[in-house]
C-alpha cells in the first residue's frame, strides 16, 4: 500500500514537472501537423507531379521486378512522396526554429538591457584625465594619478 502511494506521488511529481505536458502537447501538435503535410503532399503536390508526368498517379509509379503473381515492386512514387513529405516538414520546422531563435535573441537582448540598468556602476571617471576606469581603482591606469584623495574628497562632499 505504502509502496503504491510512493509510486503515485512520484508519478504526480513527474507530471507536475511540466516538461511532460510540453512533450505531450508537442506530440499532439506534431502528429496533427504531420497529417497536414502528408495531405498537402498526397492531395496537392503529388497530383500536380502526376499532371506533369502525364497523368500517372504516383502510387502507380512503380516498377515490378520480374514476373509472376506477386513480384517484388520498386515503389518510386511512394518513396518520392515520402521524400517530399520529409523535405516540406524539415522546411517548416527550420522556419519555426529560426523564428523561435530570433524571438529568443530579442528576449535575451531585452533582458540584458534591463539587467544593465539594474546593475550598479562598475566604472568611474578619473578626475584628472576623465578616462573611464574601474570603480575600485586607487590609481588611474591612463594618467597614473593617485585617486585616493579624490575618493576622500568625494566622500567628504557627501
Ligand atoms: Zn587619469
Amino acid at each position: 500500500m505504502e509502496k503504491k502511494k510512493g509510486i503515485i506521488a512520484e508519478f504526480k511529481e513527474f507530471i507536475a514537472r511540466g516538461n511532460v505536458m510540453d512533450l505531450a502537447i508537442g506530440m499532439v501538435i506534431g502528429s496533427a501537423f504531420t497529417a497536414i503535410v502528408t495531405s498537402l503532399v498526397n492531395d496537392i503536390v503529388m497530383p500536380l507531379i502526376s499532371l506533369i508526368t502525364g497523368g500517372i498517379s504516383f502510387t502507380q509509379w512503380n516498377v515490378a521486378l520480374g514476373s509472376g503473381k506477386e513480384p517484388p515492386v520498386l515503389g518510386f512514387g511512394t518513396f518520392l512522396a515520402a521524400v517530399i513529405n520529409f523535405l516540406l516538414i524539415a522546411l517548416v520546422i527550420f522556419a519555426v526554429v529560426k523564428g523561435l531563435n530570433k524571438m529568443h535573441d530579442l528576449a535575451e537582448k531585452a533582458g540584458k538591457l534591463s539587467k544593465k540598468k539594474e546593475e550598479a556602476p562598475t566604472t568611474k571617471k578619473c578626475p584628472y584625465c576623465l578616462s573611464e576606469i574601474d570603480i575600485k581603482a586607487t590609481r588611474c591606469p591612463h594618467c597614473t594619478s593617485v585617486l585616493e584623495e579624490a575618493k576622500e574628497s568625494a566622500k567628504a562632499d557627501k
